[in-house]
């Protein structure tokens, strides 16, 4: 009866929240469910930007803005691209969307013509693939395992780039792995794309500030200036600043690509929300050290998780760079339990050990899990507990 389009029936709804639903029904059914599924920060939004969404309200600010964002909050984006990057830009080459996610979507529908093909290093961000199949393009993948610290070298690279490469998505510190490319990785990456200059490089910096690196936090902008007018930096205040249900993200790039994301999103959302706008603004204006306190926690669960992890068997796990995940290679247990599916794996951990995970497959990595270190210590001891009996029974 209803005949959807080819463009919904070519993707899937995101697999992360299909698990966290899954665990809200046994939860709901009344069973304890420890969920290690979520990807946001389990802390509050810093009081001091609540406080600025308020104010905006009573100040009015309850109105349209423009498309592209209040001229404030552009000046802050830029602020920060200056102050924690080194990089200048201009009002023109800035957007501002509801969430990193809306820009990613912007850039795709303003870049892509069915049949293009994007890069896509695996593990991959659940939703590029998807994102980019939505508008006719054809993702294509760079496997790197654990050996390589799940990041992709040069030569695969150069070996995957075809003529119909128009797009190359990178993302450091990676949701799921955790990892984070150094610069000197960055510039051997920067080196092969210099010589195919049809391809434009999507730098998702999500995570730029959930790093603990002892080398400071790099994108390939900053370690290739020369490819400046072929990179758009995204980015968002969701998970630095534990803001993910107010929905700002925002894109950096060259002036003609953000002029057309601009044309796209005047023609379906129109401005992200302008109260979510002066709360970014604070954000992003404000005292840092809500960051720090955050990345400090995040670190100490992470030391914590990665080490025991490793003590259960058949569990394999690579202590990360940062972000609030970590990616353990359970190929070995799957073996152990004779199932032949990571996602048949993390149903037994949810149905048996009451532990709910994303299994790897929705990340382009069959034989893996993510688990979310965003919830207490306590918790992730528990669930520590329960994987490792599963794992011995
Ligand atoms: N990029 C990465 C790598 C992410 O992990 C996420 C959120 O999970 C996003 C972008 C999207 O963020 P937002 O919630 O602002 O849409």
């Amino acid at each position: 009866k209803y005949q959807l389009s080819d463009r919904v029936n070519a993707i899937q709804p995101s697999p992360t929240l299909a698990v966290s639903q899954k665990a809200a029904e046994l939860k709901a059914a009344g069973h304890d469910v420890i969920g290690l599924g979520v990807g946001e920060p389990d802390f509050d939004t810093p009081q001091f930007v609540k406080d600025a969404a308020k104010a905006a309200i009573d100040a009015g600010h309850t109105k349209y803005t423009a498309v592209d964002g209040i001229p404030q909050l552009k000046q802050a984006v830029i602020n920060k691209f200056q102050r924690d990057n080194g990089l200048s830009y201009e009002p023109a080459e800035i957007l501002i969307s509801a969430g990193g996610k809306h820009s990613i979507f912007n850039l795709l529908s303003a870049w892509l013509n069915p049949g293009d093909e994007v890069l896509i290093p695996a593990p991959y961000w659940v939703s590029y693939p998807d994102m980019s199949l939505l508008v006719g393009a054809v993702p294509r993948f760079i496997e790197a395992g654990i050996e390589q610290r799940y990041k992709i070298t040069a030569a695969q690279l150069a070996a995957a780039i075809t003529p119909a490469t128009r797009l190359l998505f990178l993302n450091s510190p990676s949701n799921p792995t955790g990892t984070a490319y150094s610069k000197a990785e960055l510039t051997a990456l920067a080196e092969v794309l210099r010589q195919h200059p049809q391809v434009l490089i999507a730098t998702d910096d999500m995570y730029e500030h959930i790093l603990w690196t002892e080398e400071a936090f790099h994108n390939i902008a900053m370690v290739a200036p020369d490819l400046r007018d072929r990179i758009v930096i995204l980015s968002g205040v969701s998970k630095a600043y534990a803001m993910t249900g107010w929905r700002i993200g925002y894109a950096a790039g060259p002036k003609p690509l953000i002029a057309a994301m601009k044309k796209i999103q005047s023609q379906s959302t129109s401005n992200p929300a302008s109260i979510s706008q002066y709360a970014a603004l604070a954000a992003l204006e404000g005292d840092q050290t809500c960051i720090t306190t955050m990345v400090t926690e995040f670190k100490k669960r992470h030391d914590y998780l990665v080490a025991a992890l490793n003590t259960i068997p058949g569990m394999q796990c690579i202590a990360g760079d940062g972000t609030f995940y970590t990616f353990a290679n359970i190929t070995e247990l799957m073996a152990q339990k004779g199932v032949s599916t990571d996602i048949e794996l993390c149903e037994q951990l949810l149905n048996q050990a009451k532990v709910a995970l994303v299994p790897g497959s929705a990340f382009g990595a069959p034989g893996h899990c993510r688990f979310s270190f965003a919830t207490s210590m306590a918790t992730l001891e528990e669930a520590v507990r329960r994987i490792d009996a599963y794992a011995r029974s």
